[in-house]
């Protein structure tokens, strides 16, 4: 899907509103709209990457930065110690369905395993 077209760069820009939980230079943080736990986040890089499949070497400190800010909020929102997910969906059978990267971080309950 083009630049001009993703819901998220939409979010990251401010063109669609939704309030950001935290922000940095990298990542923009978010509620998922559809909560599937009592803590659903989704931790958007601002760069639009489409998926997993189009990451580059140069990404590398990118995906780290998004663990470090999720086991973060995961702190500050109190759920860390009772543990918690973070997923990212890569493509049709992985679940994704926009297609900015994203990864999910859900806690907050027990989350069965394997997933659906
Ligand atoms: P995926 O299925 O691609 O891994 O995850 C996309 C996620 O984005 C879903 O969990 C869905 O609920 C969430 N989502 C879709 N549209 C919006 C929206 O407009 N705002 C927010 N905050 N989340 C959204
Ligand atoms: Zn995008």
């Amino acid at each position: 899907m083009a630049k001009e077209e993703c819901l998220f760069c939409k979010i990251i820009s401010g063109e669609i509103p939704a309030p950001p939980v935290y922000e940095d230079e990298q990542v923009v943080v978010i509620r998922d709209i559809s909560p599937q736990a009592p803590h659903h986040f989704l931790v958007l890089p601002r760069e639009h990457i489409v998926s997993a499949l189009n990451l580059e070497e140069r990404h590398d400190a990118l995906v780290g930065h998004v663990f470090r800010v999720a086991a973060r909020l995961a702190r500050e929102q109190g759920f860390a110690d009772s543990g918690f997910r973070i997923v990212n969906n890569c493509g049709r059978d992985g679940g994704q369905t926009v297609g900015h990267i994203h990864f999910h971080l859900l806690g907050g309950r027990s989350l069965e395993w394997p997933p659906g």
